[in-house]
């Protein structure tokens, strides 16, 4: 049986990648230089199994995954990743499982250049939570609160894949190749994309629980309202063979999970925001506009409203 010790220097522990850390994993707290100019950006997102993933996904997704969520906020503000800490809650301490995990998490984080610096590791139900440090230029973060009426709707990528992923999943397929399954368990956080179009973009945010929600978030901090062209949400061609242009739909609108970008942008940039992402393969997607008129129009108006864990409770 691997002690906590042993577990942390086997598993995590590892020579730091990026630097600023002036102290990593070991001694009671890290020590973190931030760029002088910058401000620091933080996040923390928990992925709990059974609520967040399946708990017998494959384990170096899980890993994978647990990062990501917590990395698309940071794409979201338009941040440059550097750090991360991980508290990780285990039924049991399995070798095979933990070797698989770590993979996961730590080719997610050499990725994008972020250090694991520290964490906690403690016995219950299995669960993640991974707090990610970021930088930006101070005063030049991308927020959900600057678009205006009349800028574009625009979105990275394609959406609802996710959401035919968590499908496949509960249908039996477990092979990650396919493009939906490794949209669900294996999200790229859009963190290129996002520090791309952060002096080109007005407001931004990461579409974790569904189109409409997001987009109704961005509505709300803005002071705006939408008109969206339902025709032109992207959507994988995989999906609408699977689910049928319906449930496609359904799944883009609502289904969560996608960790893509929606941004506000000034017409007048789609072309070089659209540039500005080519060389990463990002596709950018105007799928409607920014209004006075508060309220979001164009889509079904009687769908669930994305993903909450406490439906019903204050807004
Ligand atoms: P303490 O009891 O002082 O909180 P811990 O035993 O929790 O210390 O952790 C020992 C060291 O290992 C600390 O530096 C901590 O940041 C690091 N650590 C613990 N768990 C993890 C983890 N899951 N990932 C990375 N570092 C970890
Ligand atoms: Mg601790």
């Amino acid at each position: 049986m691997t002690s906590e010790f042993e577990l942390i220097a086997r598993y995590f522990a590892r020579p730091v990648a990026g630097d600023g850390v002036d102290l990593g994993i070991g001694d009671d707290s890290a020590l973190l230089l931030p760029t002088p100019g910058h401000q620091l950006v933080v996040s923390v997102d928990t992925s709990v199994a059974g609520v967040h993933f399946p708990p017998d996904a494959p384990a170096h997704a899980i890993g994978h995954r647990a990062l990501a969520v917590s990395l698309s906020d940071l794409a979201a503000m338009g941040a440059w990743p550097r750090w991360c800490l991980m508290a990780l809650m285990l039924t049991e301490t399995d070798d095979e499982w933990l070797a698989e995990f770590a993979r996961g998490f730590h080719a997610l984080a050499d990725t994008h250049g972020v250090s694991l610096a520290g964490g906690d590791v403690t016995r219950g139900t299995l669960a993640i939570g991974v707090t990610v440090h970021g930088e930006l230029p101070t005063g030049q973060a991308l927020t959900r609160g600057g678009a205006s009426p009349g800028d574009l709707i625009a979105v990275t990528g394609a959406l609802g894949s996710a959401n035919g992923g968590l499908a496949a999943w509960q249908a039996g397929l477990r092979d990650l190749a396919d493009p939906l399954l490794a949209a669900y368990l294996l999200p790229q956080p859009r963190i290129e994309a996002g520090y791309r179009l952060r002096e080109l973009a007005t407001a931004a945010i990461d579409i974790s629980d569904g189109l409409l929600a997001d987009l109704g978030h961005v509505c709300a901090a803005s002071g705006v309202g939408a008109d969206i062209e339902q025709e032109a949400i992207p959507r994988d061609d995989a999906l609408i063979e699977r689910l049928g242009d319906t449930q496609a739909l359904q799944s883009a609108l609502a289904g969560g999970d996608d960790y893509e970008l929606l941004i506000a942008l000034p017409a007048e940039r789609l072309e070089e925001a659209r540039a500005a992402l080519a060389s990463i393969d990002v596709p950018l997607t105007p799928i409607g506009r920014f209004s006075r008129r508060p309220g979001i129009r164009g889509v079904p108006c009687d769908g669930p409203g994305g993903w909450q864990h406490f439906p019903g409770a204050a807004p």
